[in-house]
């Protein structure tokens, strides 16, 4: 019944873009998209199905590296910094091919659609110069439940001034060149997924190259995303090379627009920032993956102040739960400033939902004509009991886990219903099974 054509649903609270959610809100569904929405609604119409606790838009991820889950809690023995945990990242790459890749895709987005993410933006650089494993990850989305925007990464050089060696040789193409035509070769796709283009950073492609590349994207109106500024050491080989920051680069090569997010920005200057908020681009914060990676804390007010659009990726799955990455951003900043409440958490769930999926190509939100993509958190667990409504944003930011998620609609069907995905029957299973396949 609930995977029916027309549906009507009654939700307790339902958050539709301002500081509070509204009580009793009635979404009509046709087919995937939402046709009217009514607030206020004290009793539920009678053939309504209920959705106890909080909805929310859709969670995005906007960055993720799928195969990055298989790392997961190996990786935090002894010292070491971005650069020993990537020895560790290439490691698994190499065990990587298209048939174990769908596999351990497919149980990854099964873990976000768990958490309440129904939209992917996958950045995806692990292709060997075919389309087979692009091909995999968007069956994987489906075979999930959830959208995907595939961003197929340009990746040209093992460093600035340097070939691409061991594992590198997998995410690369020849040339720029090779990278357009293998983008130009591929099928349309299917409804739940669509296609953009990265750049994977500026380590790895050089200027002419990535001016290239966002002349491609531009051309195709679609979304354009790079690393930018996530460690120190990328941030001096480029001014040493170029005489410019990664920013500068980037927006002199013409890939800065509002089609474009630069991914972490953690070590972006004054400049970089006016720079991203001028081109209206946005920026996908990843602060659990920052955190673990010791790469340091972003200017997430800074951006924002300058107009930069924030959004939320989990980028290596050190976890996979957008409240924690949400609340990150704000919680990092009052521990380096010293100060409270510089991002309102309204805004928070709008970088957890909204903007990153204007930043993958996808529309968003809770209203008439908008994809019927919404989650719904639980406000009865032990972790939420006792939050009053008008508080329920707030709790949702700064104290619910994936693990309060019970139910994740997307496209008006039902990937996730009362904690359990209808898809993936034991989804720590098919992680497990498929993590062993890659060790
Ligand atoms: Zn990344």
């Amino acid at each position: 019944v609930s995977n029916a054509t027309h549906r009507t649903l009654w939700c307790e609270l339902a958050w539709l873009g301002g500081d509070a959610p509204e009580p009793g809100v009635v979404l009509d569904i046709a087919g995937e998209r939402i046709v009217a929405v009514s607030a206020g609604v004290a009793v539920p119409p009678p053939d309504a199905e209920r959705r106890a606790g909080l909805t929310l838009p859709g969670l995005v991820n906007a960055h993720s590296h799928a195969f990055h889950r298989a790392l997961r809690g190996r990786t935090q023995a002894g010292r070491g910094s971005f650069w020993t945990w990537r020895d560790q990242m290439y490691a698994v790459a190499a065990t990587l091919d298209p048939e174990r890749y769908l596999a351990l895709a497919t149980a990854v987005y099964a873990e976000m659609a768990l958490a309440g993410i129904t939209t992917i933006g996958e950045f995806h650089y692990l292709h060997d110069g075919t389309n087979a494993m692009g091909e995999a990850l968007i069956e994987a989305a489906g075979r999930a439940g959830v959208r995907i925007t595939l961003l197929d990464t340009c990746y040209l050089h093992g460093g600035i001034g340097r070939e691409r060696s061991g594992v590198q040789c997998r995410f690369g193409d020849s040339t720029v060149a090779a990278w357009m035509a293998r983008n130009e070769d591929r099928a349309a796709p299917p409804a739940h997924a669509r296609l953009g283009a990265a750049i994977h950073s500026v380590r790895a492609v050089d200027p002419d190259a990535a001016a290239q590349v966002a002349e491609w994207s531009a051309a195709r109106t679609v979304p354009l995303h790079a690393h930018v500024s996530e460690q120190p050491a990328e941030n001096e080989a480029c001014l040493a090379a170029y005489g410019r920051t990664p920013t500068a680069l980037l927006d002199d090569a013409g890939a800065l627009s509002a089609r474009f997010c630069a991914v972490h920005a953690t070590h972006v200057t004054e400049d970089d920032i006016a720079r991203l908020g001028r081109a209206g681009a946005a920026v996908a914060l990843c602060p659990t993956t920052e955190r673990d990676l010791a790469d340091g804390i972003g200017p997430a007010s800074a951006l924002a102040g300058r107009g930069v659009r924030l959004c939320l990726g989990s980028d290596s799955h050190a976890v996979i739960d957008q409240f924690e990455e949400a609340r990150a951003v704000e919680l990092q900043e009052r521990l380096a400033s010293g100060e409270r409440g510089h991002h309102r958490a309204a805004a928070l769930l709008r970088a957890a939902s909204l903007e990153g999926a204007t930043a993958l190509g996808w529309d968003a939100g809770i209203g008439p004509g908008a994809l019927a993509d919404f989650v719904t958190v639980r406000l009865d667990s032990v972790r939420l009991a006792g939050t009053r409504p008008a508080d329920a944003l707030a709790a949702a930011v700064f104290v619910a886990t994936a693990a309060d998620v019970d139910a994740v609609t997307v496209g008006g069907r039902d990937a996730v219903r009362a904690g359990r995905h209808q898809l993936v029957d034991d989804v720590p299973r098919a992680l497990a099974g498929a993590i062993a396949s890659v060790s």
